[in-house]
């Protein structure tokens, strides 16, 4: 009797502690999953802008690195409201190469995958990346407009949205 009674708080606390180790991990999973971080940024303009930090992780596209890259400084000098950043593991949004044709999967606000084919051009990287970050196709534009794609035909190669469109994407990430 008085065995058990003494034996019993050991195994007890040992759970407990167990158990407090399994929420401790939960939350920490919780926490680096979180989507989009936010931050202040300053630019020294002594007005402080609202920005939000949109993950992604391009593991799954090995080929299309340095493109990628190009395409993350191409959107970051563009807008203010949203800035892309690359990271390993859980991301808001991956690039995957596919044998098949460029797509997105996407919630219009940051959230999806961005398939690409191996050689893609930059044009295509950051077209994709414009429908992650909200905008839809428009192939009647001219070359001039990033979301025109196809449109103007493959002689067109301007990797870069035009000012109506960087405005868009700002004013789509002005509130988060
Ligand atoms: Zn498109």
């Amino acid at each position: 009797m008085n065995r058990t009674r003494t034996a019993r708080p050991g195994p007890r606390i040992r759970a407990r502690r167990t158990a407090a180790a399994a929420l401790g991990l939960a939350l920490a999973a919780l926490s680096a999953g979180t989507a989009s971080a936010e931050q202040q940024t300053g630019q020294g303009t002594g007005q402080s802008v609202r920005t939000v930090v949109l993950t992604y992780n391009d593991d799954l596209a090995p080929s299309l690195d340095a493109k990628i890259a190009q395409s993350t400084s191409i959107w970051n000098s563009a807008v203010e409201a949203v800035q892309l950043k690359e990271v390993d593991g859980a991301a808001d949004f991956s690039y995957v190469e596919t044998d098949g044709s460029a797509h997105t999967d996407t919630d219009g606000h940051g959230q999806g995958q961005v398939f690409l084919p191996v050689g893609a051009p930059l044009r295509v990287v950051t077209h994709e990346t414009g429908h992650i970050l909200g905008l839809p196709d428009h192939f009647s534009g001219p070359c001039s407009e990033l979301m025109s794609g196809g449109g103007p035909g493959p002689a067109c190669t301007n990797a870069v949205p035009n000012a109506s469109e960087a405005a868009q994407v700002d004013l789509l990430w002005a509130n988060g």
